[in-house]
């Protein structure tokens, strides 16, 4: 286990008991494992770090505690591993009985808010998709009631928890990561800020940048989000990268890179478009045949987005100081 001061970037602790689906998520979202491979992994044992960092913007850590970590053995150093952390993330298994796992999450954040009460606490009550529409509810309320039930009980009702419904078999997985990571982005209001001038001056319906490797968005504009936008986003992803996986001409086997550019036009007038921002992020457009038209204006109006992006990312600390300025100076068409 590696001490804070080797490494200065905020990490996501995964936890919950032995089988709840740990390693499953970690895999799908960040390795791009297949569902139904998830059922041959070994169940895990170890405190195991994935640095997704090279591949992904998203500078998190993710470390896979074994389900039955025991806060009072003193070889763990709750102090050490809560200090770091960002967000700490607790799998429940909703298809099993959640007695243990809800006294397990009680321990766990009461350890670690005493640690470091800045964590932010979040939820998976995972496997939902065994439930019907109504189990999910019930079970939603229910260990929602009992988790903060415990913390009132112990004195704790500063503690906030937030609760995802996920599964792996759908696109809710991806979705509360989204959410979990947007929390841990200081930039944040800067980039919806920025979607919403881009779209708002270009004709574009929704717009999500994503992390293409884990696909999660790290940003959206102010428009609600619905769930078939996000899908049909996150196929997009999958589609590009595959076609340029196959068919990619220069070899290297790189699969997304400054070239990288899509448009789908789908039967019913609307239009997908796919556009490299960084490295690491893509930005994905949803918009309707009429506006595609004017295609010289979202190029241009993109090139100004891609740049204030940019910008962001490289000033880095100073960069949310300045940004109300410079979206205000930006020239959008
Ligand atoms: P860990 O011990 O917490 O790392 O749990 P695993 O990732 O090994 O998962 C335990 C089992 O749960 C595996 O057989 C997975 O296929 C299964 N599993 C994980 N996520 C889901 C899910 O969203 N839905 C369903 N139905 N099964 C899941």
């Amino acid at each position: 286990v590696q001490s804070p001061s080797s490494s200065d970037k905020p990490r996501i602790l995964l936890m919950g008991l032995r089988r709840s689906g740990k390693s499953s998520i970690q895999k799908v979202v960040f390795h791009k494992m297949s569902p139904n491979e998830t059922l041959f992994l070994e169940s895990t044992n170890k405190i195991y770090k994935d640095d997704v960092s090279s591949t992904s913007f998203v500078q998190f850590q993710i470390w896979d505690f074994p389900g039955q970590v025991d806060f009072f053995d003193p070889t763990f150093d709750s102090e050490m591993i809560f200090k770091g952390t960002g967000a700490l993330i607790f799998v429940i298994d909703a298809q099993d009985d959640y007695v243990e796992a809800l006294s397990r999450l009680h321990l766990t954040v009461s350890r670690a808010f005493r640690v470091n009460p800045n964590i932010n606490f979040e939820v998976f009550i995972h496997k939902v998709d065994g439930l019907s529409d109504d189990h999910k509810i019930e079970t939603h309320r229910d260990i929602h009631q009992r988790a903060n039930d415990d913390l009132a009980d112990a004195n704790l009702e500063k503690v906030h928890l937030s609760f995802y419904l996920t599964s792996i078999y759908d696109h809710s997985i991806f979705e509360a990561f989204s959410k979990v990571v947007q929390k841990l982005i200081p930039q944040l209001p800067t980039l919806e800020n920025l979607l919403n001038i881009f779209i708002s001056h270009s004709g574009i319906e929704k717009a999500f940048l994503f992390d293409v490797v884990s696909k999660i968005y790290i940003a959206t504009d102010s428009s609600p989000v619905d769930m078939a936008s996000y899908e049909l986003c996150c196929d997009m992803i999958d589609v590009v990268i595959d076609v340029s996986c196959i068919y990619g001409s220069d070899g290297s086997g790189c699969a997304y890179d400054k070239e990288s550019l899509a448009t789908i036009k789908l039967n019913n007038t609307t239009v997908l478009y796919l556009k490299e921002v960084t490295k690491f992020l893509a930005l994905v457009c949803i918009l309707r045949e009429e506006s595609f038209e004017r295609k010289g204006l979202i190029d241009y109006n993109f090139h100004c987005f891609r740049k204030a992006i940019h910008e962001i990312f490289e000033v880095g600390g100073v960069s949310s100081l300045l940004s109300e300025k410079r979206n205000s100076s930006l020239k959008f068409a």
